[in-house]
């Protein structure tokens, strides 16, 4: 069985790390907050280059806190690629403002800046740069686009823990920047955690007060926040698996390497892209085929597992039906059908990246 991604494997190549940083938090009893929060912040903020790091609860919550820390106008419209996880699109209307969905780019999947710029009106007031798979999005363009029509971009770095883009790491071009620790990501902990990171000190401070009840004080609170922190144990654990998220990182990009060696040029099969100027993060490595079903179905009866991201367009969700913003020309309403990951990540050997790829091979009939 070739697994599409296997949480137990990793604890077992780290477990002395793990386990001794769990039980220094329940002895010291230092659940919320405290010195693992603290140190994880600092040192995930050296990681990706970023002055400040807030620790939230997970994902979906930095996404909306950012959001509401910038203070844009009430009810603006936003602008959120068509594919990604619907957290993208959900932190928008849940701070109060109106999802506007653009297209992504063939190639690489991310926002397709020409699009964006179609998509602006009077009342647009931000951008979800979302760096998909681990592609980062095209930013040149992007902060071209929000430097004219004065819009904040905000990256979704979610799946995106050690991309850059002209040599820069992601989550240091938006005002605001937001990570998922969710347990099958890049780094993951044990139970839902994420970060938001800015350069902007003023706004660090206020996503701190936001996720932690608006407090100033004991008791004391300048506004209604709400409840959003990192938690303790998860704090620890991230931080005793940071050391190891660069060569994790590295065997992706080896796992990647390995794929496109093996599957270039298979006719109806097309590869990831990784432009000259980015380091892809590959978080996923997704292919494309109009025999995407198939394939899956076929690579399960060889014991192999993949995955689809995502079967539904985010327009076409039920969710957003009444958006009526589903678009047959857009790219992402055919992406939807046609796009399949197949395993990466640190549990996989280059051997299994054979055994996949020859079974991806044998399907094409090569
Ligand atoms: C996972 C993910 C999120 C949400 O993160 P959670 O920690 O699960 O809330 C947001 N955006 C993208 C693109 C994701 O993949």
């Amino acid at each position: 069985m070739i697994k599409f991604l296997d949480l137990h494997s990793q604890y077992l190549s780290i477990k002395q790390d793990v386990d001794e940083a769990i039980s220094n938090v329940i002895r010291d009893s230092a659940f919320i907050g405290g010195a693992s929060c603290t140190f994880f912040e600092t040192a995930f903020a050296t990681w990706c280059e970023v002055p400040f790091c807030v620790g939230v609860g997970n994902g979906t919550d930095a996404l909306e806190i950012a959001i509401e820390a910038l203070g844009l106008a009430p009810n603006s419209e936003i602008i959120v690629p068509g594919n990604s996880f619907i957290s993208s699109a959900e932190a928008v209307t849940r701070s109060g403002h109106r999802v506007v969905f653009a297209d992504v780019d063939r190639r690489t999947y991310t926002l397709d800046p020409a699009n964006v710029v179609q998509k602006i009106t009077p009342r647009t007031s931000a951008i979800i740069a979302v760096h998909l798979y681990g592609h980062p999005c095209d930013m040149t363009a992007l902060a071209t686009i929000a430097a004219q029509h004065k819009l904040e971009i905000v990256e979704d770095c979610a799946q995106a823990h050690g991309a850059t883009f002209k040599g820069r790491h992601v989550g240091t071009f938006g005002r605001a920047a937001t990570f998922s620790f969710y347990p099958g990501k890049t780094l993951g902990a044990y139970g839902d955690a994420g970060a938001v990171v800015t350069s902007d000190e003023g706004l660090a401070k206020r996503v701190r007060k936001i996720a932690n009840h608006g407090r100033i004080g004991k008791y004391d609170h300048e506004f209604e926040g709400r409840n959003s922190r990192l938690d303790g144990l998860q704090a620890a654990i991230l931080l005793a698996k940071l050391p190891h998220l660069k060569r994790w990182i590295e065997h992706r990009r080896d796992v990647a390497a390995r794929y496109a060696q093996k599957l270039a040029r298979i006719e109806g099969l097309e590869l990831p892209v990784c432009e000259d100027w980015v380091e892809h993060g590959y978080h996923l490595f997704v292919v494309r085929t109009g025999r995407r079903d198939e394939l899956a179905d076929y690579l399960s009866s060889k014991d192999i597992q993949t995955g689809i991201h995502y079967p539904k367009a985010l327009p076409k969700l039920q969710a957003y039906s009444a958006h009526g913003q589903v678009d047959e020309d857009m790219f992402v309403n055919l992406a939807d059908r046609q796009l399949l990951s197949l395993p990466i990540g640190e549990h996989l050997s280059l051997g299994d990246v054979d055994i996949v790829s020859d079974a991806v091979c044998a399907f094409f009939g090569r």
